[in-house]
């Protein structure tokens, strides 16, 4: 971080700033989705990392003009939005999947390459041997990389640990990594992400490991605030699903879940039923899962770069989600199999590309939706009095080519909790600048 500004300032002339004011409680339906609560020509005070007051320029300026040492932003006319909020994220991990990104390339599908050793149980491997220190040194990296495109606040998952000390290592990791980077951080529990090897043979027993050790252990180092699993025919069945979700809600954790990514098995119907406050990937669900997730509030998580990085074709019905009244959030699923990226923006492009997303609606899924989603809406999400100063001031003079120019390398300037993050990383360009012989 730099530029500090200790006590008050003001971010002047935001060509649209995007509050997303509102009901304070996620977006529902078309109509509520498409409104950002735009002001032209708006500004912020910003006082202690707070927002203080928000409104147009001119009539900031002129209830300022009496005050002293208060700092300005001129945003020159720029789109200003809140800070994205990534509702889905494998950030912790180490390693590289690149050698199956080529192995893809050639033919190979997802699951023969799990088959095989590789997919999750490669990454697991890797991310076991790593110390606490080398898993949070690229972990840092990764943090980096979503500061870049403008997100201040992510989820994230363990579940690259599969056995008590790794998952507990990598939960540690992530609440060093909320410590360390200015970025906001909500760690969720996904032990139930695969069967490891070892559990080959013993699903009931990695289930009562994930029961009777790791829930318990992770619930007394108060680690994780949400608990996920994976609900697939190749990870968790339904009904080992509900049991870990349903201990993990006892043990007073919020619930997430992988449903409906391959089939519409039900999962979506398990998510409602439970009360989870998401599911997550959905492209396989059909109108009687969506039906089931708006009778119980529960918000889809789209994750389209992974359909898209799988090179699949099969994208969750956003715009059947939305016109259901489903208060639909967007979210990278960032992971070095199936979708490595962790550009928000590229994310709203396929929204919009691929799954008839408008603009704005994707900047609502992105942003306050997505906050809501992790139990921080009444903190960041939206720009108004009273909120953390998380935003970015954008190059784009219309809030929709953010969506747009997606794949154009822009880099805001993000603020979070009123600071400055220097988004290039500093370690670096220090090594670059100054090796040796
Ligand atoms: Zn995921």
């Amino acid at each position: 971080m730099s530029e500090a500004f200790s006590g008050k300032f003001a971010v002047v002339h935001c060509g649209q700033l995007v509050t997303m004011a509102g009901a304070p409680r996620a977006r529902r339906g078309p109509a509520e989705m498409r409104e950002l609560a735009i002001i032209e020509d708006g500004a912020m005070l910003i006082a202690d990392g707070v927002i203080e007051r928000v409104g147009a320029t001119h009539a900031l300026r002129a209830s300022l003009a009496k005050e002293k040492n208060i700092g300005i932003i001129d945003a020159q006319g720029c789109v200003v939005t809140p800070g994205f909020v990534d509702a889905h994220t494998h950030i912790a991990f180490t390693g590289s999947r690149a050698a199956e990104f080529e192995q893809r390339i050639e033919g190979k599908t997802y699951r023969q390459i799990a088959a095989a050793g590789g997919g999750i149980a490669n990454t697991m491997r890797a991310t076991r041997l790593a110390t606490e220190e080398q898993l949070l040194e690229q972990t840092c990296r990764h943090a980096q990389w979503f500061l870049r495109t403008g997100t201040t606040t992510i989820e994230a998952k363990s579940g690259y640990g599969l056995s008590l000390e790794a998952e507990l290592k990598i939960l540690r990791v992530i609440r060093s990594l909320g410590q360390k980077m200015p970025l906001r951080v909500a760690p969720t529990l996904l032990a139930a992400h695969t069967v490891p090897p070892e559990f080959q043979q013993d699903r009931e027993g990695y289930i009562a490991l994930i029961l009777k050790d790791i829930l318990p252990q992770v619930q007394r180092e108060n680690l994780a605030r949400f608990c996920d699993v994976f609900c697939d025919e190749h990870a968790f069945t339904l009904a080992e699903s509900r049991t870990i979700l349903t201990a993990a809600k006892q043990a007073g954790l919020g619930l997430r879940m992988h449903v409906e990514q391959f089939a519409a098995d039900g999962g979506a119907a398990l998510a409602a039923e439970l009360g989870a406050a998401t599911a997550d990937h959905l492209e396989c669900t059909d109108v009687q899962g969506i039906a089931a997730l708006a009778r119980s509030n529960v918000q889809p998580v789209l994750v389209p770069a992974s359909v898209f990085c799988l090179g699949r074709s099969h994208y969750p019905q956003a715009r059947a989600m939305i016109d259901a009244g489903l208060s639909v959030v967007l979210a990278t699923d960032f992971n070095p199999g199936s979708s490595p990226t962790t550009s928000m923006p590229f994310v709203m492009f396929l929204a919009c590309q691929q799954m008839k997303m408008l603009p704005c609606e994707a900047l609502t899924a992105a942003t306050i939706n997505a906050a809501y989603s992790l139990g921080l809406g009444d903190t960041v999400g939206s720009l108004e009095p009273g909120k953390a100063a998380d935003f970015s001031i954008h190059e784009f003079k219309d809030h929709r080519e953010l969506a747009y120019f997606a794949a154009v390398p822009n880099l805001p300037q993000v603020f979070i909790a009123g600071q400055r993050v220097e988004t290039c990383p500093e370690t670096f360009s220090r090594a670059v600048l100054q090796g040796e012989l």
